[in-house]
């Protein structure tokens, strides 16, 4: 079968490291939550659900994320939402995925943290029995309430590491609150057995980033594409090989770039950083990873082989097993060995 790009993106397997849960739900399970709890006027179908999505700016996307979070208020709300989100990423085949969630954002629905972290892990198991995605979960403890909240927040998610939730990540406002602040937590999370990551060089510029590297050792950054703007940083992280989290349709449409042209994805990799693709929040966003994958071949102007060095980045970058990730790798090779050749131009 001859296939072109997109096809052939749309088939590979993939694999992503920067996705958050509460950004990916599927229209179509957010319409049923919308009926569920008695319907909006404003929503008569999943294509109006579908133009709500659509922001007029970066105020009215934080408008509409907290809107939709209202229609979450039990704890199967999310389980469901987090296994039919695996089983929609199983059909893009996308093969593993970590995936931060936010039990902390939910308070005005009332549901409690823990049952919204038991949830997950509920749904990540049976998603992976039912349709063989891995995922594992990172959950986001956000800059934005505070150094003394985040160390409260990690003893209530301590006794839920395991194989499913192994990781403690840093979101939230960049600006007003640095990761140095955050110290503390993160060699907690780190003494405790989790792995810890941290989202900088996205809104604030080099510095955030040499502070997530040297206050909280973070293991991967997330975004960090503004470590572009310091070549000292950006020669600390082509020797020390720290993996960036990048995404890149999020990060146009935040604003942090206003097109393609401008965004550092294809110096980055160029300059051998150890940079990944990812979707973020791919229904806020309005894309998916196979999108990604095509703006790296159509914009930044990526070869096949490069792209297929982009995935295997990934991989490399991820919490899975040596095993796990020789085995990816693996499928990787085989889909590239097998398909390459049906590939045309066009
Ligand atoms: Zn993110």
């Amino acid at each position: 079968m001859i296939m072109n790009f997109r096809q052939y993106v749309e088939k590979m397997p993939k694999v992503e490291i920067h996705l958050h849960m509460d950004g990916a739900f599927t229209l179509e399970f957010l319409y049923d939550l919308v009926r569920k709890y008695g319907g909006d006027p404003e929503i008569k179908s999943i294509a109006d659900l579908k133009d709500k999505f659509v922001f007029r700016d970066f105020p009215h996307f934080i408008e509409t994320w907290f809107w939709k979070n209202r229609f979450f208020r039990e704890p199967v709300d999310f389980e469901e939402s987090t296994y039919r989100t695996l089983k929609e990423m199983a059909r893009q085949n996308i093969v593993y995925t970590e995936a931060f969630f936010s039990p902390w954002d939910y308070r005005e629905s009332g549901v409690n943290p823990t049952d919204i972290a038991r949830a997950n892990q509920n749904a990540v198991k049976r998603a992976y029995r039912d349709f063989n995605i891995r995922c594992r979960l990172i959950v986001d403890i956000t800059r934005d309430h505070g150094h003394e909240h985040a160390m409260d927040r990690l003893n209530e998610i301590t006794p839920f590491m395991g194989n499913e939730i192994i990781g403690i990540g840093l979101g939230g406002s960049e600006q007003r609150f640095p990761a140095r602040l955050f110290k503390d937590v993160f060699l907690e999370a780190k003494r405790r057995g989790f792995h810890y990551v941290a989202h900088a060089g996205e809104v604030v510029g080099p510095e955030s980033v040499w502070s997530a590297i040297k206050d909280l050792e973070s293991e991967r950054i997330g975004h960090g594409v503004r470590s572009i703007e310091d070549p000292e940083l950006v020669e600390y992280l082509r020797i020390e090989q720290i993996p960036l989290e990048v995404c890149i349709v999020s990060n146009i449409k935040t604003g942090v770039y206003s097109n393609f042209n401008e965004h550092p994805f294809a110096e980055l990799f160029h300059k051998g950083l150890l940079v990944t693709v990812n979707s973020d929040d791919p229904t806020m966003f309005g894309s998916t990873l196979a999108d990604e994958y095509s703006i790296l071949y159509q914009h930044m102007k990526l070869t096949l082989p490069e792209i297929r060095h982009v995935q295997i980045n990934t991989i490399e970058s991820s919490f899975a097993s040596m095993d796990e990730k020789r085995e990816m790798k693996e499928q990787v090779n085989r889909f590239w060995i097998d398909n390459a050749l049906s590939l045309t131009d066009n």
